[in-house]
């Protein structure tokens, strides 16, 4: 039985596919739904301070994310409690809103990989490992 469910979407094509399974078990189990889109900071990809003032990249980025998320929204048939747009590395910034909002199930999209990308590892694993609650990864390979 979940009470908040936690759904991180990366605002691809993908993201609609990993929300209805939020969703079906928002209805399930009557469980409250926030969505999260973590902006990678570029100071964070960077791995330091950026040399360049990139105030109004961050901001271009901030605002069609929210464009993107209100789209994302209006396509889910559920209320959604909350929508969250934060800055900083993925699976951290999922880790620390999930603890925030004391959600109980954080819901992730999960590519198969191959080669060079399963060395890397996803952003599901990375949510798994240190999570506060409950993870589901939904598969969202075409096929
Ligand atoms: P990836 O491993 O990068 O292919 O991403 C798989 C899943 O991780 C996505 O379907 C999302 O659930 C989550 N994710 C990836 N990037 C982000 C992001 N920037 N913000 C929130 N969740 C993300």
């Amino acid at each position: 039985m979940y009470n908040r469910i936690l759904l991180a979407v990366d605002l691809t094509d993908e993201s609609i596919k990993v929300a209805n399974e939020a969703v079906g078990l928002c209805k399930a189990t009557g469980a409250e739904l926030t969505i999260l889109h973590v902006i990678e900071s570029l100071n964070y990809a960077y791995g330091g301070d950026v040399p360049i003032d990139i105030t109004d990249i961050q901001a271009q980025l901030q605002d069609t994310a929210k464009e993107r998320i209100d789209i994302l929204k209006d396509q889910i048939e559920i209320p959604v409690k909350e929508c969250c747009i934060t800055q900083g590395g993925i699976e951290s910034e999922i880790h620390r809103i999930a603890e925030e909002k004391q959600v109980d199930l954080i819901v992730v999209g999960s590519h198969c990989r191959h080669g060079l990308a399963l060395l890397l590892g996803s952003t599901a694993n990375g949510v798994l490992h240190g999570s506060p609650c409950d993870v589901l990864a939904v598969k969202v390979n075409k096929d």
